[in-house]
């Protein structure tokens, strides 16, 4: 455990030597003790101490010094660090502004110079004023802090990074946390600077881009090979398992992930259909797992970056990213899943990250609590973001178009939501339009029988409402079908322009696309089962036929 601080201020070079001396001689061993003849440079200090997560258990400040009085850096200190003890140090014809000090700034003790002997006129009061201090004294969070606004865009988007790639933070609303202000004030921002990320030696970004934050958190950004055996494109279920087994059968392996790994299935709150797991898993455990897993064995995993291109030289795939960044490799495995349709409705995109979400249930259910919450969507997703909100909304609205959930969601999850007390399913109704000054507020329902709109306060819209295939970025570089998902395999074969594509004499393997030595796993593979045991099962599968591509080669 770090040592708490001790801090002296004392413009006069001689009283503050001494005072010094005294203090560290009892106290050096449980606390560390810092003097300076300064008072502003002790603001400056106490500043830094509280980015780094330092506490300071006792101020001493001499009452006559010329840059500040006593009495104004004592006060000054609250602003940072409320809970620490103040001593004033003051002669014989100080007394009135030390004892007034007492009642106005809540000094804990005047010391009267000089203080000798110390044995009997110092130690005792710091001994007194350290229990005291030590009892009510209550750790910070050791990690990385976001500071920001809840319902703010910016916030939101950091928040869902570090979740998603697992970092543990201390989320502090600038509006309900007290000490979230203190760190603002530390680091000399206002609130236009938010969110600010505190990280564990103090440092600090302001707004930061994403890829910013990621190297600040050590999130690996550079691939430190020249040639890889495999580059896994996409971080879903399909892309870690194709990542475990490349890695694990010896394979030169890279993962490229845009965002957080995990993919769509990092967004949910319980898995109940995964093998092993009887009593289910979170999409974030399945995917820590899936790391952890695939680390060890040797994976690189470059996030966030977004793949934009692959270009052929002399069969070998040069992957482009849009940072401008190039990756050479003998394969690539396209593991890009599926996108969340948006939902179209004018001005719904100003509140993206401030009350509307797209499979962010598990994020920011918590900020839910004791609030009314929509969700868009009837489906197995939207069923079960219901059930994790309902832990802390007041009441959770499930709107659908069609007139019941029975065809769209699992039995286990419509007999889940009917035990739920707090949730409702509205049948029959869309969401038209929304409505809010600088986060949501509140949306119109239309009920499709009737055609009669409501109006009706709504703090968060979750929306679960089908996706696309991520493969815009692909533009026409293997074969998709008429939806954009991607074609592989046997299913090339039945391609009229089949002889005009695939000029090997071999047909192409299960999992490859048009262009040889590229295989797609997981949703975005046209006709694939869609879910995490398939795209696991798929993932793992890929390695087997890049195995079998790579002895050809
Ligand atoms: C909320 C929710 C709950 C679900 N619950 C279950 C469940 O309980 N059981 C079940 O079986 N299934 C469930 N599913 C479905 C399941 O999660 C998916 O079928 C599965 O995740 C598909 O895996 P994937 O790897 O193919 O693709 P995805 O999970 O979609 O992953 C694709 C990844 O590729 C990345 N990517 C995309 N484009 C690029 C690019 N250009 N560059 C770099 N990276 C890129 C994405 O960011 C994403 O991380 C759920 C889905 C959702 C949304």
């Amino acid at each position: 455990m770090k040592l708490p601080f001790i801090i002296i201020v004392d413009d006069d070079e001689q009283v503050l030597r001494a005072i010094q001396r005294d203090v560290r001689n009892k106290y050096h061993t449980e606390y560390r003790v810092s003097a300076t003849d300064s008072a502003k440079e002790a603001l400056e200090l106490i500043k830094e101490l509280k980015l780094k997560n330092e506490t300071v258990a006792l101020f001493i400040s001499d009452q006559r010094m010329p840059e500040m009085e006593g009495v104004v850096f004592l006060e000054k200190t609250k602003e940072i660090y409320p809970e620490s003890k103040l001593v004033l140090l003051t002669a014989y014809s100080d007394i009135d502004v030390a004892v007034r000090a007492i009642n106005k700034l809540k000094l804990d003790y005047y010391l009267l110079k000089p203080w000798n002997p110390p044995d009997e006129k110092l130690y005792p009061v710091v001994d007194d004023l350290l229990d005291e201090w030590q009892a009510q004294y209550k750790p910070d969070h050791e990690g990385i802090k976001v500071i920001g606004f809840q319902w703010a865009p910016k916030s939101h988007k950091l928040k869902e990074f570090l979740s998603g790639n697992l970092i543990p933070y201390l989320w502090m609303d600038v509006e309900n946390d007290e000490e979230a202000k203190k760190y603002l004030v530390s680091a000399n921002l206002k609130f236009d600077a938010l969110p600010l990320v505190v990280l564990k030696d103090g440092a600090w970004l302001s707004d930061p881009a994403l890829p910013d934050l990621a190297k600040h958190i050590g999130l690996k950004q550079t691939a430190s090979e020249k040639m890889y055996d495999v580059l896994i494109i996409g971080g879903g279920p399909a892309g870690l398992a194709a990542s475990v087994y490349g890695s694990c059968e010896g394979l030169k392996t890279i993962l490229i992930e845009k965002s957080n790994p995990g993919g769509q299935a990092s967004s949910s709150a319980r898995i109940e259909n995964y093998l092993g797991f009887p009593k289910g898993l979170s999409g974030a455990d399945l995917t820590r797992r899936a790391i952890t897993q695939t680390l060890r064995f040797g994976t690189e995993i470059l996030t966030p970056k977004t793949v934009q291109n692959i270009r052929l030289k002399d069969g070998y795939k040069i992957t482009e990213m849009t940072d401008g960044s190039e990756i050479h490799s003998k394969t690539v495995i396209i593991a890009t899943g599926v996108e969340y349709t948006k939902l179209e409705i004018p001005g719904l995109e100003k509140f993206n990250g401030a009350g509307v979400y797209y499979g962010s249930a598990s994020v920011e259910a918590h900020a839910c609590k004791g609030e009314f919450v929509y969700i868009v969507g009837g489906g197995n997703s939207a069923c079960q973001a219901a059930m994790h909100i309902s832990k802390f909304a007041k009441e959770v609205i499930i709107v659908i178009r069609r007139d019941s959930i029975t065809k769209t969601a699992a039995n286990y999850l419509i007999e889940n939501i009917s035990q739920t007390p707090n949730i409702r399913v509205q049948t029959s109704t869309e969401v038209v339009s929304v409505d809010g000054e600088k986060v949501l507020e509140k949306i119109t329902l239309k009920d499709s029988t009737t055609g009669e709109e409501k109006t009706v306060p709504a703090k968060a819209l979750f929306i679960y409402i089908g996706a696309k295939p991520g493969t815009a970025w692909l533009k026409d570089i293997v074969l998709k079908d008429e939806k954009g998902f991607i074609i592989t395999g046997n299913e090339l074969v039945k391609e009229k322009s089949f002889n005009n594509f695939w000029k090997l004499e071999r047909k192409p393997l299960l999992p490859e696309t048009s262009v040889p030595g590229i295989f797609a796993s997981g949703d975005v593979r046209s006709t694939a089962l869609t879910g995490i045991s398939s795209a696991v099962g798929e993932g793992a599968m890929a390695i087997r036929f890049v195995r079998k591509y790579l002895e050809q080669m």
